[in-house]
Order: structure tokens, then sequence, then C-alpha cells
């Protein structure tokens, strides 16, 4: 069996383009930008190079980005102040608080205050309680990316079967309810696991799964003998080894020649998350503007 590779680079770049050329149309008309403002805390190597990576974007889509860099020791009052004068500021559509953010503030407490309409990232409760329901919803962005991804490459999900290891709110819990809900990228039978079940039951569902998404931060984690010949497996996971090499959560050397189809880490779903955003924000757009 040949494997193919899912390109999410290349993916990204037709979803951008295609949303570039969108807002080429709605600013000849006379309309502003899409405008998207991130808020970074304090100094964390990999959020500086997944908040560049969203700039960027950005400017290939013809959005105005907006980093806005905030102290390490700001207090969580000072942030949710912040947090509310861009969700009365008509002119951000889409706003990101780029998590995690320190200790000393609740992250929960920080998405709850951005507005639902701005929530971009889809982590509101009201856009992940909308999106559970099968209703109109920011979804969360690397579960979004990781369906766009599917359907891009045409890969059959109607009554597959479906596992997903990590029930993170960020990615293993939406995309195990984004799949299984009856929408144009879902209806597929979804079998979610996490650290409490057995290893053997994991080793039954993974080997009879026909897509298996794996999103846990271990590398190496999903192993050859771990699923079936011709499986289609997304890897989420982004770990920085000690030798400085980026790798997913799959052993993707060995596992590889067994798929049929597989993301490659980087290149993977990192670049789809981002795609995903860009899809949001013109959403939210759309929405401030009432365009269709
Ligand atoms: P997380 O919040 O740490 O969640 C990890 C999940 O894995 C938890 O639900 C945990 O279960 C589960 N888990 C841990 N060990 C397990 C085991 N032995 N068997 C089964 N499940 C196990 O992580 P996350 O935010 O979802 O991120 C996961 C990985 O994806 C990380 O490498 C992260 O960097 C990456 N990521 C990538 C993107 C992207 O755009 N590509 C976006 C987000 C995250 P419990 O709930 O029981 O603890």
């Amino acid at each position: 069996m040949q494997m193919k590779l899912l390109d999410g680079k290349k993916c990204a770049e037709h979803l951008v383009a295609d949303i570039s050329l969108k807002v080429a149309g709605y600013v000849a008309s006379g309309l502003r930008k899409p405008h998207m403002t991130i808020i970074l805390v304090g100094k964390h190597a990999p959020s500086e190079s997944y908040v560049k990576s969203k700039i960027v974007s950005c400017e290939k889509a013809g959005f105005e980005g907006n980093l806005i860099r905030l102290p390490e020791e700001i207090n969580e009052a000072e942030l949710l102040e912040r947090i509310h004068g861009i969700n009365n500021d008509q002119t951000t559509d889409g706003l990101i608080v780029q998590l995690p953010v320190p200790k000393h503030i609740d992250q929960q407490n920080i998405i709850n205050a951005i507005a639902p309409e701005k929530d971009i990232d889809g982590f509101h409760p009201t856009n992940f309680g909308r999106m559970t329901l099968g209703q109109k919803a920011f979804r969360p962005a690397t579960a979004y990316g990781i369906c766009k991804l599917l359907q891009f490459y045409e890969i059959p999900i109607k009554g597959k079967h479906c596992v997903v290891i990590g029930r993170s709110n960020i990615v293993g819990k939406p995309i195990s309810i984004m799949l299984s809900n009856d929408f144009d990228i879902g209806n597929a039978t979804v079998t979610l696991t996490h650290i409490e079940t057995p290893r053997e039951l994991l080793l039954d569902e993974t080997r009879r799964a026909d897509i298996v998404i794996v999103a846990v931060g271990i590398p190496g984690f999903v192993t050859e003998d771990m699923v079936k010949p011709g499986v289609v497996l997304i890897d989420v996971g982004i770990n920085r080894l000690e030798n400085g090499k980026l790798v997913g959560d799959v052993d993707f050397e060995n596992v590889a020649p067994k798929c049929s189809w597989i993301t490659p880490v980087p290149g993977g779903v990192g670049r789809m998350t981002v795609a995903a955003l860009m899809i949001n924000t013109l959403m939210a757009y759309q929405n401030n503007f009432n365009l269709a």
C-alpha cells in the first residue's frame, strides 16, 4: 500500500488563498479589512512561534493582525480589563488570548471573558455548547482544522470508526464531538480514550479503527503494533526533543508505512489550526457586516 501525506501546509495555503480572494472583494467594495487581535502574556517560546505564524497568516489572508504583548506579572483583573476593552472595540472581529497564560491567572476565567462573537478559538462555553448541539458556532480551531484537512483530501468519514486518544478541551474532546455530530464533515462512530483507558481496551480500539487521532503530547506514543493496515492517522502532538527536533505523538518512521494517509509533524495539523482561525475570523467579520 502506498502511504500518502496529509499535507497541512498545502491545504492551509489553499484555504488562506481562498479567504484572501473574498477579503479583496470586500475591501474593493469599501469595507475595512477583517481584524484579528492576539494577546500574548509573558514570554513562552512555543507561544512566540505560534503567534508569529498567526500574524504571517493574517498578512497572507489580507487581514489586520494585531499583537498585544503584556508583561508576565500582569494580574488577572488587569488582563480581564484589557479583554473587555477589546470586546467593546468595533474594529476587532476576532480575539485570541494565546494559551497558556501564566500560572497565577485562571485560564478558564480568561476564556469565559472573551465575547463569544469574537471567540475565534472556539473555546468559550457558548461556542463549545453550540458546537456540541450542532448549532452554528466558532468551532475549536485545531479540531476544525483537522476536519478541513480530511475534507480537502476527500477522506471518507461518514460511517467510519474513529478513535481519539486524549480528551483535552482544546483538541480531543471537540474533535470527538465534531466527528460524531451530524455535520458536513462528521457522522463517524467515535471512541474517545484517555489516561484512564486500560491499555488492552485502547489497543482493541485503535487496532480496528479506520481513523486514529492522537493528541497526548508524548513522542512516539502511537506505535506500529497499535494500528491496522490502511489506517488514516492524524498526529496532533507537537513535542520538542532534547536535540531540538520537533516530533508528534506517532512513531512516524515505523507507523507511516502501514497507513493509507498520515499527517507529518511539522507541516500537518499545526498549519491547519492557523487556517481554521482564519476561517473563523472571516466568519466573525461576515457576521459583523451581515455578509453571506
Ligand atoms: P493536554 O491538555 O495535555 O491533554 C493530553 C490528553 O492526553 C489528556 O486528555 C490526557 O488524559 C491524555 N493522555 C495522557 N497520557 C495518556 C495515555 N497514556 N493514554 C491515553 N491518553 C493519555 O494536551 P493537548 O493540549 O490536547 O495537546 C496534546 C498535544 O497536541 C501536545 O503535544 C500539544 O503540543 C499538541 N497540540 C498541537 C496543536 C496543533 O495545532 N498541532 C494544538 C494543540 C495541541 P487525561 O485527561 O486523563 O489526563
